[in-house]
């Protein structure tokens, strides 16, 4: 026997794995065991067994189409692989080796037997199928493989179809939620601007307190509802290029968050050099600077200070937002750019989010063929930097 003879042994069955391993061991093999067939094909690939003992009936790819696709493998083509099975009926013998295997092994196994029928396997012995035979066995093998395949792939293809269905409702229910929402949310911020403003009689300064609140809050749902539509429609989603003056179009957006980041004492500055017209989709780019301010004023602590600027290269804008806030673990830099993705998961976070916002940021910035990056560090704020090629 070989010093470091190695048994790749495949076999759902944890008191036969245990049999096995406990007489093989005790004959100085070494034992590895794989639980299902493609768990065995992956160990077979990545290791050079002495020998192959095969269950025939594992559950998945069974042990007849496992043995099959060992013998694919270059490396194991002197490699003896063993069928074991409880299934003595008539032609099952010469269905395992038609398959593939070298040898068959009745179970139960017999721990006085089993290392020496293994020692044989290994010094050559092979069983064969009589030549006569061997066609029709092939031919009735190959058309069972074809019938297994025809009825996997019928279940995948029914399995597929029940996901993009769900998956369709999915999306439907999220549209109309999100549709629906909107709309009476969208009157009830108005109101409430109109309030705000003194536009609707005197207040006092407590009910004035309380709309700024209720309108903040208006508006961080709306941003929400906002996010969450655009990433239902994100697949379909076409974005409509032309020539944009990004200080025309952002320029409101800019006036509301100043307003915005006020009530909660954080000062915001934008500098904002004059910039060549770019050939890019303004609501999108709206859209992308809205979410990223929105996070430099929701992380920012108050008395903390936004800087949003906008500059133009010889071959691209880039737009910065920086913010004082908590900063971003190194470790979590390219995940908050992934759906739904929050450095503190914990429910009673102190930010409100659904995650969605920087992963529309990358989505837009990519779409504009440019790209998105984050410079932060725990405590000391974040610079998040969009690139947009002219
Ligand atoms: P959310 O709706 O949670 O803000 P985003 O996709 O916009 O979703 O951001 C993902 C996560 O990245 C946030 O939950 C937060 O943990 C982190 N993050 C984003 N922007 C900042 C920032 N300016 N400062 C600190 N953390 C941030």
């Amino acid at each position: 026997m070989p010093e470091q003879a190695i048994i790749l042994y495949i076999e759902d069955n944890p008191d036969n794995q245990r049999l096995v391993q406990k007489v093989l061991s005790a004959n100085g093999y070494s034992i590895a065991i794989a639980e299902d067939g493609t768990d065995g094909v992956t160990l077979a690939r990545a290791s050079q067994p002495t020998l192959i003992l095969v269950d025939l009936g594992i559950p998945g790819l069974d042990g007849y189409e496992t043995t099959t696709r060992l013998r694919g493998l270059p490396h194991l083509e002197a490699v003896p692989i063993i069928a074991l099975t409880a299934d003595s009926t008539a032609g099952s013998r010469e269905r395992a080796l038609v398959a593939g295997c070298d040898g068959y092994l009745v179970k139960p196994i017999d721990p006085r037997l089993l290392p020496r029928q293994i020692d044989e396997f290994i010094a050559g012995k092979r069983e064969v199928v009589p030549a006569d035979a061997e066609a029709e066995l092939l031919r009735v093998y190959s058309r069972k493989l074809v019938e297994r395949l025809e009825e996997q792939v019928r279940e995948l293809s029914r399995a597929n179809a029940e996901l993009k269905e769900i998956d369709r409702m999915k999306s439907q229910f999220l549209a109309t939620l999100s549709h629906e929402l909107r709309t009476p949310l969208t009157s009830l911020v108005g109101y409430l601007e109109l309030f705000d403003r003194g536009l609707l009689g005197e207040l006092s300064q407590s009910q004035r307190d309380a709309l700024s609140v209720m309108r903040r809050s208006g508006e961080t749902l709306t941003q929400q509802l906002n996010n969450l539509l655009y990433f239902q429609e994100l697949r379909m989603r076409k974005f409509v290029f032309a020539s944009v003056l990004l200080q025309e179009r952002l320029g409101p957006l800019l006036d509301t968050s100043r307003h915005r980041a006020a009530q909660r004492q954080i000062r915001f500055e934008v500098i904002f050099a004059p910039l060549a017209p770019l050939n890019a989709d303004g609501s999108a780019i709206e859209m992308l600077l809205r979410n990223l301010i929105d996070n430099a004023i929701k992380f920012s602590p108050s008395g903390g200070r936004v800087l949003v600027s906008l500059r133009d290269e010889p071959e691209a804008v880039l737009i910065r937002v920086a913010d004082t806030g908590p900063g971003i673990p190194p470790e979590a830099h390219e995940k908050i750019f992934l759906p739904f993705y929050q450095v503190d998961t914990t429910l009673a976070r102190n930010y409100p989010g659904s995650g969605l916002g920087l992963a529309i940021v990358r989505h837009i910035a990519e779409a504009h063929g440019g790209s998105v990056h984050v410079r932060s560090q725990p405590q000391q704020g974040s610079v998040f930097t969009v690139t947009l090629p002219r």
